[in-house]
């Protein structure tokens, strides 16, 4: 009856899926969890459950199927970022209030999704509390978030929270090979996606990205090494600082990293990083465990500075300094 084409998160899938069964659809849903785990995925296969024509739902072929995926439904809404550093504003929340009360086009439900809500600005939420306060009959908001810190608690409390989690490695190189990926190539990407579904995707549709992304993680295990240059880590970090987004993948890959370290001492098997393995065993055995976790939990703390617009260059100076 259901054919939601997600890879892992099985048990969220099974309680939304008899939520639509039941029509026990909440007002409104907060998923939450790391990024590029599949959470808008998930938000979309939710609401074309709702609206779609067929059995086997979402049929992706049906009319509203198509106008959803197109974000042209006239009972679905899309509320995103206009401008890739922009805000959520309160503009936006309120066309999707005036939106959620008018009468359904096609009398059955409305469906809102606001992606990365830790942008909307107070006065959007103040706006946006509104709807949660006094909920129209047949309408369902799914908020989506990396972290629930920056969501107001008034907001939390209103929406049944679904937690979404990094995926396993085998699901994802399941998945690709269902979408015609070679397996040992499937493979490989899933290992270096490290969890994240939306990322292996991306490697999948562009080799360029993939060699991008692995040539990054070769350059900060350089930084571990004695050899390196301080001029040269200091252009790599210039480089790098210029984003945010830059700066927070590079974050990522370093605690991706860490945590390798410290499980080739103990479960090698485990290893993310496994294309780099033996480079990993030698660095690895260089520091004790206290030492790699005090590095990972440094690397955690100075990721999440960039939310509070510390200098981005002074952050991952002192990172690269924790790494010598
Ligand atoms: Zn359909």
């Amino acid at each position: 009856m259901f054919n939601w084409n997600i890879a892992g998160h099985e048990n969220i899938k099974k309680f939304l899926e008899n939520s639509v069964i039941r029509e026990k659809i909440a007002n409104a849903y907060l998923f939450y969890g790391p990024e590029k785990v599949g959470k808008k995925d998930m938000a979309r296969q939710f609401a074309k459950s709702l609206f779609c024509v067929n059995k086997d739902r979402p049929c992706e072929e049906c009319l509203n199927c198509k106008q959803i995926e197109a974000n042209i439904y006239p009972d679905f809404f899309r509320v995103a970022r206009m401008e890739e550093k922009g805000n959520i504003v309160i503009e936006q929340v309120r066309e999707l209030r005036e939106k959620f009360y008018r009468t359904s086009f096609l009398s059955g439900y409305k469906a809102g999704i606001i992606e990365e809500a830790e942008f909307l600005t107070d006065s959007a939420w103040n706006s946006f509390l509104k709807i949660l306060e006094e909920p129209p009959s047949m309408t369902v908001i799914i908020i989506i978030a990396n972290k629930i810190a920056p969501i107001p608690a008034t907001i939390i409390s209103r929406c049944q929270r679904i937690k979404f989690s990094l995926v396993p490695e085998d699901e994802i190189t399941e998945h690709l090979c269902e979408r015609g990926i070679e397996r040992l190539s499937a493979r490989r990407i899933a290992r270096i996606a490290g969890g994240k579904i939306g990322l292996a995707r991306e490697f999948a549709n562009s080799r360029e990205l993939f060699d991008k992304y692995n040539e990054k993680i070769l350059t900060f295990l350089r930084f571990f090494e004695k050899d390196m240059l301080l001029k040269e880590k200091n252009d790599v970090i210039a480089a790098i600082s210029k984003e945010r987004e830059q700066a927070s993948e590079s974050f990522d890959i370093i605690a991706s990293l860490l945590r390798d370290f410290l499980l080739v001492k103990t479960n090698p098997d485990l290893v993310v990083n496994l294309a780099h393995k033996e480079k990993m065993i030698d660095i690895g055995k260089r520091f004790e465990s206290r030492k790699i976790s005090q590095m990972l939990e440094n690397c955690v703390k100075f990721k999440s500075y960039l939310d509070s617009n510390v200098n981005r260059k002074l952050l991952l100076e002192n990172m690269a300094l924790e790494m010598e």
